[in-house]
């Protein structure tokens, strides 16, 4: 068995770990309901030894990076962002409560327009679920693309979803959680883009799954990781070895060691949880580069795993 097959069977026994060691005491937390970046794992046309072995074995596919939020005591279930994995991340949102069926999520909150983000909106359509008012929260921006664009316009026109404009840097209490959207710079083609802060009744997490150069943008880093417990991270590309042909320059995003090395110096990497990996990420089969990140007190997020609020 190589490293990698390895590493995949530690990740899928962890979620199934996970998913039977039933709830732990505090009644809020988050789940992360996919790791991948917006292309998933297996990517389409890719042939590399991950995504073939993803492909000949469902088990170790991988969702795309999403992350719901629970409230055990009310029941309410919120989730950022709306993935082309919607349907399996709604299922394992929902696993042990009776959900209204058009109603699966209390509210949705969106990051932005990229399709790893919220392509999983179109189900809510008539065409598959015919949702019910299901509540998206999204930016002026992004609710006046969807507002304006089909097919999302239909999903507006015929109630399907109600949206409900965030503005950034504005806290939002919903349910047991306040809820923050934080402006991120990232290639917004069709909207702006912003990462969310969740506070709980015992512990709060930073959610930014895509962003340009931490250097862009107009937060410091490390007081924003500093201001929580935990903080989930763009980790799309490992290095830039893994995209020959492209200046470092011209990656859109932090490269894992370039976040590590400002939280380390910062005394930081351990509230780090790298998500969002892009397939060709070395961390999804290199046993010894997750060594190596886990060896600065980061670590890799785990399908299923949950993060107490
Ligand atoms: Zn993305
Ligand atoms: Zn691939």
């Amino acid at each position: 068995m190589s490293a990698r097959f390895v590493f995949l069977a530690t990740v899928a026994s962890t979620a199934l770990a996970a998913a039977a060691s039933g709830p732990p005491p505090e009644s809020t937390w988050a789940v992360v309901l996919g790791v991948a970046q917006d292309g998933g794992v297996p990517h389409i046309g890719c042939r590399q030894e991950l995504c073939a072995a993803a492909r000949a074995d469902p088990a170790r596919r991988l969702a795309v990076a999403s992350l719901g939020l629970v409230d055990d005591t009310s029941g309410q279930r919120y989730l950022i962002d709306a993935t082309p994995d919607l349907e399996r991340q709604l299922e394992q949102l929902n696993a042990g409560r009776d959900a209204p069926r058009r109603r699966p999520v209390d509210g949705l909150f969106l990051t932005h327009a990229h399709v790893g983000h919220y392509a999983g909106l179109m189900l809510f359509g008539r065409e598959a679920l015919g949702a019910d008012r299901v509540p998206v929260h999204a930016t002026p921006a992004l609710a006046a693309f969807l507002r304006a664009n089909g097919p999302w316009s239909q999903l507006v026109a015929q109630q399907q979803v109600t949206l409900h404009e965030i503005e950034p840097g504005v806290p939002q209490r919903v349910g047991a959680f306040e809820i923050t959207a934080l402006r991120v710079p990232h290639r917004d083609e069709f909207s702006d883009t912003v990462g969310y802060r969740v506070r709980g009744p015992r512990r709060s997490l930073l959610y930014v799954p895509d962003v340009d150069k931490w250097e862009k943008w107009e937060r410091r880093l490390e007081d924003e990781v500093r201001a929580v417990d935990v903080a989930l991270l763009d980790a799309t590309f490992f290095d830039a070895a893994e995209i020959p042909g492209r200046a470092i320059a011209e990656i859109p995003h932090p490269l894992v060691g370039e976040t590590l090395d400002r939280l380390a110096a910062a005394g930081l990497a351990s509230r780090v949880v790298l998500i969002h990996l892009n397939h060709s990420n070395r961390l999804l089969w290199d046993a010894a580069a997750v060594r190596a990140v886990e060896a600065r007190g980061a670590r890799v997020a785990r399908p299923g795993e949950r993060l107490p609020l």
